[in-house]
């Protein structure tokens, strides 16, 4: 379930003693506030944080866009990843797809986005906090994105990569089967490995089941950043509205990994950032989001109006009643 709890960033702001790795940076406790205090990562204050990511989804400020059609996935997908391989990173789990050839195309997205790697973002023993986007200021307990990219465009221009998020959510009876294989193969021996260690997957990682997802033209876009250093602003973001659901089991299999330094890796998210004059435009397939809310409103200006116009109604009924009454006992005297 979606939890409504947000992290304060004055508690999260004292917490500035933590370790850094060897990548010069950490999760630590503050996640990702002081990055930016890094010469090595100019781009994580992007002087106001303006393009930065993630962010919060608040769903009747999004904008709807006729353009953010459904995507079209290559038929590659059906194919097991033939050079696949999984990684600790000291942040996170990341699977490599080196076979180079899963593509999206349409959602809004110019040209072809080839698949290059997903891995997960998420909280900790019995955490709902732990999605890097929140929407209308709620977590979900994890969040998966894939991370495509477009060789036509320059490393270093917007558009360059484009991530497709997943909120994840935990459900009592769910046992989600395409995450379920995804998450049973975060074997223990990976989740202890010295950070960056591999392991081929090779012909066992199936994505087949990704482009049958229900809801994948219900989804938000908006251009941002990468989540973690060096926080390129490179990405355009596509955050899908339906959480994709596992069990408690499927979710503990992210949880008790260690970092090279032996430190566990857990709530490894940023912190929301500004939206600032960005616009959040959702599909028009996100009727649950936006619209709903709106109707929301419809529907409660509505029923003031009528209890209004009740209220109107009923004081003219007692207003003529008591003029007729006055003149009824004027007549009698
Ligand atoms: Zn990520």
């Amino acid at each position: 379930m979606r939890s409504t709890v947000l992290l304060p960033l004055a508690i999260l702001g004292i917490c500035t003693l933590h370790r850094v790795d060897s990548e010069g940076w950490s999760y630590g406790g503050n996640n990702g506030l002081d990055w930016g205090s890094d010469a090595n990562h100019p781009y994580c204050t992007d002087g106001d944080y303006s393009h930065q990511s993630p962010i919060d989804i608040q769903t009747s400020e999004t904008v709807l866009n006729d353009k953010l059609e459904p995507f079209a996935f290559s038929n590659h997908w059906n194919l097991p990843v033939t050079h696949g391989e999984l990684v600790n990173n000291g942040h996170t789990y990341q699977f490599n797809d080196n076979d180079g050839i899963r593509t999206v195309s349409g959602g809004g997205l110019e040209g072809a986005y080839t698949l290059l790697q997903f891995h997960f973002h998420f909280g900790s023993t019995n955490s709902q906090v732990g999605s890097e986007h929140t929407i209308d200021g709620g977590h979900y307990p994890a969040e998966i994105h894939f991370v495509m990219y477009n060789a036509k465009v320059e490393a270093d221009l917007l558009g360059r990569l484009a991530v497709l998020g997943f909120f994840i959510d935990v459900s009592d009876t769910t046992d989600d089967t395409f995450l379920g294989e995804i998450l049973l193969s975060i074997r223990n021996d990976v989740k202890t490995a010295a950070a960056g260690d591999r392991i081929d997957l090779n012909n066992t990682i199936d994505l087949s089941t990704l482009p049958e997802t229900a809801g994948l033209d219900q989804y938000f876009r908006y251009t941002g950043s990468l989540t973690t250093p060096p926080c390129s602003p490179v990405v355009i973001w596509t955050v899908f509205h339906s959480p994709l659901l596992i069990s408690q089991n499927q979710y503990n299999s992210l949880l008790g990994g260690t970092d090279e330094e032996g430190e566990v890796i857990e709530n490894n998210f940023r912190i929301a950032m500004p939206v600032n004059d960005r616009i959040v435009y959702h599909s028009p397939g996100t009727v649950g989001a936006a619209e709903e809310k709106r109707q929301g409103w419809k529907y409660a200006v509505t029923a003031i109006g009528a209890a209004l116009g009740g209220i109107v109604l009923c004081t003219l009924v007692a207003a003529v009643v008591m003029l007729v009454m006055k003149h009824k006992k004027t007549e009698a005297t």
